[in-house]
């Protein structure tokens, strides 16, 4: 299969096309089809013509066509597998140490690494919080993806390896909105004990200004909420909205130890959570109370919380296991769809983030960010129907993998062919990547943890 050039016309036909819409439409056999970065049409095969020009891609029902899958809330890092078997508030000095010796040009290839698992896994835009943020606009455009980017920044003394409202300021006003609008760039604020009151401010005033969101971490375990009780006399989303942070596009990413107060204010504020179920049950922190957030109406979206505590940013694995930990937590065997996991990694995602008239479904008029699996592998058969009963979103959800995504397309451009990313040499990078690697880790060997709250 050829890659299409932007402007030309490129049709899937014969495919089990999802199109995450309103509906939950399936068409199968489907057709898509889309020009100029942009979906033409999209619905059943037999009743959606294909123009003349089009390049053809014959699915033979056999590849899906899903909407790009969306991770609402990732670390990118080139070390992954260093800092394990530790509770969070004993993981995070530790996984700060790489970023106590963290240079430019290493958060470069560890944007590099993460975004290419990601790209490979069917990810087409993900929301990072990690730091040197125009490093990330250079890898995420390189590879042709979305990226929001977010700085981890705190003013806290002994956190002065990390970014501050003057280099967020910077980019945004470097990133935001680059690359056709793929490029995003918010506020982000670290964890609250690094944080200032005054720094809560800025933050929002910053964020006032340019016109984008805000985007923090919360409530991942029972002892990080109880420090911030102790220093603050509140919990941290009381404290969050007393300083004016929660409203309309504002993410918090974990939210697993809310109490119905707090999840009151995130429903009344329209503030957002980017669950990530995998990272909560490796760092023990728990099961997150997201039946609690729909019926409060709070918008929540999947996040694999990047390689640091997850090992992996595949979000097939979030999706399955955002399932099972509501299932198991609840002893409910219809707790989380395959239909609702398949959303919150993508149109609930692109809601959650502000791009939902944009990305996260395919329908008409929405941008080609597309990918499809191949569903002829002896894993996620049979494809056959029975009774009106369609097996294979429950299998592509509860046995599809990253490495079944053969085709990406970001806004129409093909990022990845047959599962080879089409934009850079591979092999080239992985090589670089790993030299990096080698190099920073010999540097972090001399580095002592901080620990998380400092007198
Ligand atoms: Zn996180």
């Amino acid at each position: 299969m050829q890659a299409s050039a932007n402007s030309e016309t490129t049709a899937i036909v014969n495919a089990v096309v999802y199109c995450v819409d309103d509906a939950f439409s399936c068409h199968n056999p489907g057709t898509v089809v889309f020009a100029d970065g942009v979906i033409g049409a999209v619905g059943p095969s037999d009743a959606t013509p294909v123009p003349d020009d089009a390049q053809v891609i014959d699915a033979r029902g056999r590849l899906a066509v899903l909407p790009g899958l969306i991770d609402a809330h990732s670390h990118s890092s080139l070390l992954k597998g260093y800092s394990e078997n530790a509770q969070l508030m004993d993981w995070l000095p530790e996984y700060q140490r790489e970023h106590q010796a963290l240079t430019s040009d290493d958060a470069y290839y560890g944007y590099l690494v993460t975004y290419m698992e990601s790209l490979k896994g069917g990810t087409t835009c993900v929301m990072d919080m990690y730091r040197f943020g125009q490093r990330g606009a250079q890898a995420a455009s390189e590879l042709g993806m979305r990226a929001h980017l977010v700085p981890y920044a705190a003013d806290h003394p002994t956190k002065h390896f990390f970014e501050t409202l003057e280099t967020s300021e910077q980019l945004i006003r470097d990133c935001h909105g680059a690359d056709d609008g793929r490029i995003s760039a918010w506020v982000g604020l670290e964890h609250i004990t690094y944080c200032s009151e005054a720094m809560f401010e800025g933050a929002r005033e910053l964020a006032d200004r340019y016109g984008v969101n805000i985007h923090t971490h919360t409530s991942e375990q029972v002892e990080e909420v109880e420090v911030v009780v102790e220093l603050f006399g509140d919990r941290p989303v009381q404290v969050f909205n007393r300083w004016g942070i929660l409203r309309p596009g504002s993410v918090l990413a974990h939210c697993v130890w809310l109490d119905d107060a707090e999840i009151e204010v995130l429903a009344d504020t329209g503030t957002g959570v980017a669950h990530c179920p995998v990272s909560n049950m490796k760092l023990a922190s728990g099961p997150a109370p997201l039946s609690k957030f729909r019926e409060a109406g709070v918008t929540a979206a999947l996040g694999s919380d990047g390689g640091i505590s997850n090992n992996s940013v595949s979000m097939w694995e979030c999706m399955k296991v955002g399932s099972l930990l509501q299932k198991v937590t609840h002893l409910d065997a219809t707790a989380v769809t395959a239909a609702d996991a398949l959303r919150m990694a993508t149109i609930d995602a692109a809601r959650l983030i502000g791009i939902d008239g944009v990305v996260g479904s395919i329908e008409a008029g929405k941008h080609a960010d597309l990918i499809t699996v191949d569903l002829w592998q002896p894993h996620l058969l049979p494809l056959a129907l029975s009774e009106g009963h369609d097996p294979i979103l429950w299998n592509l959800v509860f046995a599809g993998r990253a490495s079944d995504v053969r085709d990406v397309w970001v806004q129409g451009r093909r990022c990845l062919d047959d599962g080879d990313i089409t934009r850079l040499d591979e092999s080239a990078a992985l090589e670089e990547i790993h030299a990096r690697t080698v190099d920073l880790l010999h540097r972090r060997e001399g580095v002592a943890a901080i620990p998380m709250v400092a007198d």
